[in-house]
């Protein structure tokens, strides 16, 4: 079976079933490290310009912890529907690699912050909850910059600790997804959910969001799972989608061959549209974790917890249900409108500030993603503003200026600003809509257009639309085009 025909109809038909449970690990929005005051604006930075002697690891420094991590992580495990148990510990998990000066990293092992929560969303109408095993604390590791890459030998390899200690969240998903498809949306559902909470940018290409897969192949209706690999390297949700096609392909090939899987750790190459093997998977006690002996157990009592859930805002998917209910909008648009934060409260300015529902929601997800998508500008950050955009649309809906106005005025004032009802009125722009300037105009363009007219009432309904449009041309677009088809119709029958 080709990766194509696995994109099209799944394994179903062939007895096999895939099991996949996919680990994120996202650094945490804080200003300074997880255990000492450095900045984490580490992307921009020259490199090694972000370290102290915590976070390279020096002998005889000791961690300081930061509260705004451990808040952030607590505020994810609530809104992930995870318990906080009372007591929690870091461990030190060690092995060697050149991007982590201190010889192991501090991270949680058998007592994490929280466990036991779950994710729903919806992948083809079909409701889908994946089961979280846990979140928990650790921090990040440097980088390496190679000369080469994954596949051909690098000559050098260069260190930069910028990145060392970045406060980074893991977040453990139990084997629940089936499809590549539901494993992206996983990923996409939860983005969306840490952006709408303000814990992590959600950035997949600057990797401060990152996946890793593992994925095993069982036969269908088994309870046992099969032998499963770990796949890393996947920067995009389409890059998840595509590698576990992949894998899911290459797995039920070699089963189906006879042959047998071994436990590995593969890498995605991008470029190339396949995984490649990188080394056989470790074993917890190959890391001989054991509790850091520098950092003082957590006790997080009910309090606190309480604290930190009064923090947590409307979740995107309530929101979308009740723009659904509450505006009267499709699920489509109410999807829209509620995939970011931002978005969502964008639209709800709009509406508040007296833009009907149904109209601020066509302008946003119509010419307002345009202008957003054209300038690199979402309309909250433009000149325009949301406060702007509503003046225009109360224009428009008041009857003061047509759609064609008013579209040419978003263009216009979206990047440069300014206050909509003044350009009206300095440039003249209000909508004509006098019954006798318009019957004027329309008896001109009948006389003028005696072939159009002809045509109209031998039943040539588009002739109608030519007759319109001079009308239209005749006030610069600024006629009320109902009253003008009204008027035609009128005068020449039809
Ligand atoms: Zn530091």
């Amino acid at each position: 079976m080709t990766t194509q025909q696995v994109e099209a109809h799944g394994i179903a038909g062939t007895g096999y079933e895939a099991v996949i449970g996919l680990e994120v690990h996202a650094q945490l929005l804080t200003r300074s490290k997880m255990f000492c005051s450095c900045p984490t604006a580490y992307f921009d930075a020259p490199p090694n310009s972000n370290v102290c002697p915590v976070c390279l690891g020096l002998p005889g420094t000791l961690p300081v912890m930061n509260r705004e991590a451990v808040e952030k992580t607590v505020l994810t495990a609530l809104a992930l529907h995870c318990e906080i148990p009372p007591f929690t510990k870091f461990d030190r998990k060690n092995y060697f690699y050149p991007d982590l000066p201190k010889g192991y990293q501090i991270s949680q092992y058998d007592l994490p912050l929280s466990r036991n929560g779950f994710l729903e969303f919806a992948v083809d109408g079909r409701g889908v909850r994946c089961g979280i095993t846990r979140v928990h604390l650790e921090e990040d590791t440097g980088t390496l910059k190679h000369a080469g890459d994954l596949i051909h030998e690098a000559t050098s390899s260069l260190v930069d600790l910028n990145r060392a200690g970045v406060p980074l969240m893991e977040i453990v998903g139990e084997p629940d997804l089936r499809t590549a498809e539901e494993a992206r949306e996983y990923v996409t559902r939860l983005r969306q959910l840490l952006m709408y909470i303000g814990v992590n940018d959600g950035s997949m290409e600057r990797g401060s969001l990152r996946c890793d897969a593992n994925v095993s192949l069982r036969r269908a209706g088994a309870t046992e799972y099969g032998t499963k690999v770990e796949i890393k390297n996947m920067n995009s949700f389409r890059a998840v989608h595509r590698a576990l096609d992949y894998e899911i392909a290459r797995q039920l090939q070699v089963l189906q061959g006879g042959g047998t899987l071994v436990q590995e750790t593969r890498g995605w190459i991008e470029t190339e549209g396949r995984t490649v093997s990188q080394r056989s998977k470790e074993q917890a006690h190959d890391y001989r974790y054991f509790p850091e002996p520098d950092l003082p157990p957590l006790q997080l009592d009910l309090a606190f917890v309480e604290r930190v859930r009064a923090r947590l805002p409307e979740l995107p998917e309530a929101r979308q249900r009740r723009f659904e209910s509450q505006y009267a909008l499709s699920a489509y648009e109410a999807a829209i409108l509620t995939a970011s934060r931002e978005d969502s409260d964008v639209y709800e300015g709009l509406v508040s500030a007296g833009v009907p529902a149904k109209l601020a929601a066509n302008w946003q997800i119509g010419d307002v993603a345009r202008l957003a998508n054209a300038h690199h500008v979402p309309l909250h950050r433009s000149g325009l503003g949301v406060a702007g955009l509503a003046a225009l649309l109360r224009l428009l809906d008041a009857g003061t200026i047509n759609g064609t106005v008013a579209k040419e005025l978003l263009d216009e004032l979206y990047i440069a600003g300014g206050d909509p009802q003044a350009v009206v009125s300095a440039r003249g722009l209000g909508q004509v809509s006098d019954l006798g300037e318009l019957g004027a105009l329309v008896d001109e363009v009948i006389a003028a257009n005696p072939k159009a007219v002809a045509d109209f009432r031998g039943g040539k309904e588009q002739a109608l639309g030519m007759l319109v449009g001079q009308v239209m041309k005749a006030t610069r677009g600024r006629a009320d085009a109902k009253m003008v088809n009204a008027l035609l119709r009128e005068r020449i029958g039809g």
